[in-house]
């Protein structure tokens, strides 16, 4: 069937008619179909277009010429659609891609005019972006990992995806109408009646996280997130039950890590006690000159190194449990630090370090727990002492600004790089490249102490210019403010029953370091203290100072201190003078010695915080 040309379309229309041809949204065109010998359909002549046609298509003047020119491959599929039209004269109504343009189009084709002209009228509309938006919204639909639920009226489900249905183990139809309440186990629903109220007045939750119920019963954890959109919610939700175990497996091995810890810090200290009780036996029951003196002297010093050890292991696995309580009293600052130099003065001496203290006038007072917080300041010196070459300086400062409380512990020694200064404080976080430094250390002794100081509402801080530049650690603590009077008169509770008042001390010991650092402590507690080097400087400084109490080492060049005793108490105020020995030497002989050379008390070096406290009791109670 060949075909002519048909007579021109506005040769038989109203003016009116053109002119809503021109202004509709929806493309439009007439099509004269040109069929081949055969019957196919083999081309397409434009004989009408209008404006919006050029719009939705991008076609140019295409009136009088056809789709073969205009188009490079040429659309065989429409052409075919068109040519059925024209032949039979049915109508289609159809939505498909013109894959020449790359659109879609929702395509309305009908025959006009006789049928022999072949013409067939196109209204058409660009639904590209409409088809987009679905084949989105479609694989939104198929998405597994990402659950999506669309609630409706009363908070019921009226649309979800697969996803959703996948972790709920249920069927479209089953989940259909549910409402979250069914979903949600009762002990999440005050976290979803939350996310519902943001829904409802901000439009939007926070993610949160909870528990659904599958249709088997069993639940699974999900992170959900709501929206509102118009009177809908349409809300997300990622299965992290994966993430849930995960967390809770770390968990419980961290439980189990802590328990391990307790155990075994208890299990290690109670074969401490015996042996230290051993040593003891073995010290009074050896000859002082014997080698083995020297061992137990040995032994001795390594038990005390164990106990520490195993003390700060049980106090770590005590804290991670919770169970440190700390007490809360009013204390002065200068009796933590005291105390804390006391624990340390024999690791500071043995490395001849030089300890310095910048204290203001002023007593500064802190609510808390006196041994926590000597606890806190010993770790940081004996850090300070460990970590710093023999020789060095350590300063520990004091001060106050406005309601904080700040001391700091610096020292000289090989420092702490800077990208390291962070993780000090982790537990069992050690600085690699002071391993060599380190006489067995576990990497707990920072960690205590942050976790002291924050018990006591406090922070801590560690500052270093790097590798051997020193360390300064900082305390802060909030201050605490006691009226007047009763710092004047110190009542139980803020000093302790056994804190003496302050004396005239005197310290005789050829061994500088030990006599500096045992002065400054006394210097801390608020007494006052001279030192002498040997026996004769004793008795010199015993008459012009008039000492309440002198310690008094034994083995000293020139004159010992058994006959400087003597001496003293020819004084003529020399026998109300206190008087305690300090000696290596500590068998029964040894202190009937001391005791015949007018000695009120005999102690064994090196001195314990003890053996300082009973020294300070032979003081009768000031006046
Ligand atoms: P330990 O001393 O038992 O290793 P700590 O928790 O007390 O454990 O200290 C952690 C690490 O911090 C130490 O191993 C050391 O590397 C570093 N460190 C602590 N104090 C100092 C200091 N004053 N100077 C330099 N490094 C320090």
């Amino acid at each position: 069937m060949s075909t002519r040309p048909g007579p021109p379309l506005h040769a038989t229309s109203g003016w009116e008619y053109k002119a809503l041809f021109d202004a509709t949204d929806e493309g439009f065109c007439i099509l004269q179909i040109q069929f081949d010998a055969a019957g196919a359909a083999v081309d397409a002549g434009f004989v009408e277009a209008n404006p919006s046609f050029t719009r939705h298509t991008g076609l140019r003047d295409v009136v009088g010429r056809s789709s073969s020119t205009l188009l490079a491959n040429s659309e065989g599929y429409w052409l075919r659609v068109f040519g059925e039209v024209a032949r039979t004269g049915n109508p289609v109504r159809i939505s498909d891609r013109a894959d020449a343009l790359g659109r879609w189009f929702d395509v309305h084709a009908f025959r006009i005019g006789e049928p022999q002209h072949a013409l067939v009228a196109v209204r058409f509309n660009d639904i590209t972006e409409r088809r987009r938006t679905q084949e989105r919204l479609a694989s939104v639909q198929r998405i597994k990992t990402v659950g999506v639920m669309f609630w409706g009226e009363g908070f019921s489900l009226v649309d979800m995806n697969d996803g959703f249905l996948g972790m709920m183990g249920m069927t479209r139809e089953e989940a259909l109408g549910l409402t979250w309440q069914q979903l949600t186990p009762p002990e999440f629903h005050a976290v979803s009646l939350q996310a519902v109220r943001e829904v409802v007045t901000v439009g939007e939750s926070m993610p949160y996280e909870k528990q659904y119920i599958r249709k088997d019963g069993t639940r699974w954890w999900g992170l959900f997130a709501a929206r509102r959109i118009g009177d809908e919610v349409v809300e997300f939700v990622q299965d992290v039950s994966e993430q849930k175990q995960a967390e809770e497996a770390l968990r419980e091995a961290d439980r189990r890590k802590d328990e391990f810890l307790a155990t075994l810090a208890h299990e290690l200290r109670n074969p401490l006690a015996p042996i230290r009780n051993g040593l003891q036996v073995l010290r009074l029951s050896t000859p002082p000159e014997a080698s083995a003196q020297r061992t137990v002297e040995v032994m001795d010093r390594q038990l005390d190194h164990l106990v520490r050890l195993v003390d700060d292991l049980l106090d770590v696995a005590r804290i991670s449990a919770g169970k440190v309580r700390i007490e809360r009293r009013v204390i002065p600052v200068r009796e933590v630090l005291a105390r804390s130099i006391e624990a340390t003065q024999l690791a500071i001496n043995a490395r001849h370090h030089l300890l310095q203290l910048e204290l203001p006038e002023q007593e500064i007072y802190v609510e808390g727990d006196l041994d926590r917080l000597a606890q806190v300041f010993s770790n940081l010196l004996s850090n300070a002492a460990k970590y710093t070459e023999p020789g060095g300086r350590i300063t520990l400062q004091l001060s106050a600004r406005g309601e904080q409380v700040f001391v700091s512990v610096s020292d000289t020694g090989i420092g702490i790089p800077r990208e390291q200064q962070e993780r000090v404080f982790e537990l069992f976080s050690q600085v690699r490249d002071h391993q060599r430094h380190a006489e067995g250390g576990l990497g707990i002794g920072l960690s205590l102490v942050n976790s002291l100081v924050r018990l006591h509402g406090g922070s801590v801080t560690v500052e270093s210019e790097g590798a051997g530049k020193g360390s300064t650690f900082c305390v802060q603590l909030p201050r605490a403010f006691v009226a007047v009077a009763a710092a004047a008169a110190p009542s139980e509770a803020t000093t302790g029953a056994s804190a003496p008042a302050p004396r005239r001390l005197l310290i005789a010991d050829d061994n500088e370091d030990a006599a500096d650092t045992l002065a400054i402590l006394l210097r801390v507690e608020g007494h006052e203290v001279v030192t002498a080097g040997d026996g004769e400087q004793a008795v010199e400084q015993a008459r012009s100072f008039a000492p309440d109490l002198a310690f008094i080492d034994l083995g000293m060049p020139g004159m010992g201190g058994l006959q400087a005793a003597r001496e003293i108490r020819r004084l003529p105020a020399g026998d109300r003078i206190r008087l305690v020995a300090l000696t290596g030497w500590g068998q029964a002989a040894d202190r009937e010695r001391s005791r015949l050379a007018g000695f009120d008390l005999h102690l064994v070096k090196p001195l314990s915080a003890a053996g300082l406290r009973e020294a300070l009791q032979l003081l009768p109670p000031k006046r």
